[in-house]
């Protein structure tokens, strides 16, 4: 079996440490004789209908943001299809805001989204930053395989509020951090088998329940159902448990929900 996975402006945005996602996904599904390319799309570059299984794109600063919200702007139909034809995408913080209807930065007029996400963002003064563990959305944790964890655990650093039109949209509910907007404890946001979030960290290397996840509906979309076979996750695991651990023993009081 074999997928192309688009790499969103890995050139524009890509200041956050995400591409240990793509690493990630790379080795876990050649590890299971997966062939996957990656295919890198930047800014002006074509982005056509039907020629990838999979999609990725990760953080920047409001300055990468301007361009890149005018570059999505000619490349939002084909991501739209994608979605209704249920392509899995990722998209962390800065592209997270740009998949939604809109990102407003604190300074600078407000940069349009792909209208994809149900959520806007509007930046805040004060920047949330700090190790962020979320409790997965019951409706998505009941379809994730071989779930050793219910969490995802990663990194925050963003001014953005991000709003959801509908909370049960969340990818899920903060147990430690800020997420969307430190206010009303949901963090990211899902419609059919598009993600966004603010995890950083890179999150899947540490997270690798969701990582096969991605992989599965990718497969399963393309090819119809499969069972992926589980791979020796001694490492990432330990990885998400010390990670895990961590968050809880340095959280400040006041953004520890458990
Ligand atoms: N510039 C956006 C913000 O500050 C996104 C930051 C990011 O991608 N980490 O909210």
């Amino acid at each position: 079996m074999k997928l192309t996975l688009v790499h969103l402006y890995p050139k524009l945005l890509n200041i956050y440490g995400d591409y240990g996602n793509i690493i990630a996904l790379k080795y876990r599904a050649e590890k299971r004789g997966i062939k996957l390319t990656v295919r890198p799309v930047e800014v002006g570059e074509p982005l056509k209908n039907g020629s990838f299984e999979l999609l990725f794109a990760g953080g920047g600063q409001d300055q990468q943001q301007v361009t890149a919200s005018r570059d999505l702007q000619k490349k939002k139909m084909v991501l739209r299809a994608a979605s209704d034809a249920g392509v899995p995408m990722l998209t962390i913080c800065g592209s997270f805001q740009l998949f939604g209807d809109f990102f407003k930065p604190f300074a600078g007029p407000k940069l349009k989204g792909v209208g994809l996400l149900p959520a806007y963002t509007v930046a805040d003064k004060v920047r949330k930053i700090g190790n962020l563990v979320i409790k997965l959305n019951p409706s998505l944790r009941s379809t994730i395989d071989n779930l050793k964890s219910d969490l995802l655990v990663g990194f925050e650093n963003h001014s953005g509020n991000t709003w959801l039109k509908d909370k049960s949209s969340a990818l899920g509910k903060v147990v430690i951090g800020h997420g969307n907007n430190g206010k009303d404890h949901t963090e990211g946001c899902r419609i059919n088998n598009v993600f966004g979030c603010y995890l950083h960290g890179s999150l899947l290397p540490k997270n690798p329940h969701f990582a096969d996840h991605l992989i599965k509906l990718a497969l399963t979309n393309k090819y119809g159902p499969v069972k992926l076979k589980p791979l020796n996750d001694r490492l990432e695991w330990q990885a998400h448990r010390q990670a895990v651990a961590r968050a809880k023993k340095l959280a400040h009081p006041l953004l520890k929900y458990i």
